[in-house]
């Protein structure tokens, strides 16, 4: 859809509780790519793995089918609505959401709708890179300014226990997939690898990323742990001695630990849309999150996030948990 059909849309969208918004969050706050307005495609969990640390959950409906799971008018409306209310500069626009984002087979459309949108903003995907073996995978997500793709293993019996793939996705075309949008993609990659406490942090593995750096060539590497729960509680943190070996072998960036590639993942909402509830209840939905990791996201104080949490707390629709050593607050009955 073109800026121009969308902003016909915005004096009713632009009136619309922004707390109804649906697929927009944020502007959000990420290690890699700054202050970020995310857009979820999947509108629920759909994804192609299962992956046991993904933070918003188990994979509800697993699945290779490409299909218009939202339609891109939907997106794009609640953006050019976004951008209304809150017309302030973000650093990019970034497309991930509760799943993989190709498996919306609109995203070209999302892409080139993002841009008319934000004309100098880049337009970021997150993927898990089981669908870039496609042709048309590949083909739709060409418009991009960044591709984060996401490798955490190349141990085949490693990655099937850390990434829980649909059966239809071998290691092989994961790779191959990579490789082919290497070649064919102007724009930059910036390859992510997730590191789990005895899951895929082998030597095997460090090897077998090292080669394959040197023909996937990514921008940029990012080597990450857990920072927070993840869907099963199988998948814990490494520890920092090494996290350091492998991003030191790896030649990775220096970032933040914020985890973890593409769903939610590593985006931290930076100020509610309308009230601190909703924020609050819209980050939540994405992951769990500790009380001063929202204060931080939030740019609140510790005493009104409190006064909020413990409200929503109270009312039963959120819960709280304590897992890796902190209490996470999550929506109840996720
Ligand atoms: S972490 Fe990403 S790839 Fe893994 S299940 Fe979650 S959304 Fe899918």
């Amino acid at each position: 859809m073109a800026y121009q059909a969308i902003s016909r849309m915005l004096p009713h969208m632009a009136a619309a509780s922004p707390t109804k918004l649906n697929y927009v969050f944020g502007p959000i706050l990420s290690g890699r790519l700054g202050r970020s307005l995310g857009l979820d495609l999947l509108g629920a969990r759909i994804c192609s793995f299962d992956c046991l640390y993904c933070e918003a959950g188990p994979t509800d409906k697993k699945t290779v089918t490409r299909a218009v799971y939202v339609k891109p008018d939907a997106i794009l409306a609640e953006l050019a609505a976004h951008k209304a209310i809150d017309p302030s500069p973000v650093d990019a626009v970034t497309l991930g959401g509760l799943g993989e984002p190709c498996l919306n087979e609109g995203i070209g459309e999302i892409i080139a709708g993002a841009k008319s949108i934000y004309p100098a903003t880049p337009v970021a995907v997150l993927t898990n890179s089981s669908l870039l073996w496609l042709d048309a995978a590949r083909e739709d997500i060409m418009g991009a300014d960044i591709v984060l793709p996401s490798l955490d293993s190349l141990a085949p019996s490693e990655f099937a226990r850390l990434n829980r793939p649909c059966p239809e996705i071998t290691l092989e075309m994961v790779k191959d997939g990579l490789v082919r949008f290497r070649e064919q993609f102007s724009g930059r990659i910036y390859l992510e690898v997730l590191l789990a406490d005895g899951l895929n942090d082998s030597i095997e593995n460090l090897e077998a990323l090292l080669q394959f750096r040197r023909l996937c060539r990514p921008d940029r590497i990012d080597v990450v742990t857990l920072s927070r729960p993840g869907a099963y509680p199988e998948a814990k943190p490494v520890r920092a001695r090494t996290l350091e070996d492998f991003r030191r072998t790896l030649g990775a960036e220096q970032i933040p630990c914020v985890p973890s590639g593409h769903g939610p993942p590593g985006l931290m909402p930076a100020r509610a849309p309308s009230t601190l509830e909703a924020a609050v209840l819209g980050s939540l939905r994405r992951r769990p999150q500790t009380a001063s990791q929202l204060v931080l996201a939030m740019g609140k104080t510790d005493e009104e996030l409190a006064r909020v949490l413990g409200a929503l707390e109270s009312q039963g629709r959120i819960a709280a948990q304590k897992q890796l050593g902190a209490i996470f607050y999550s929506l109840a009955g996720s």
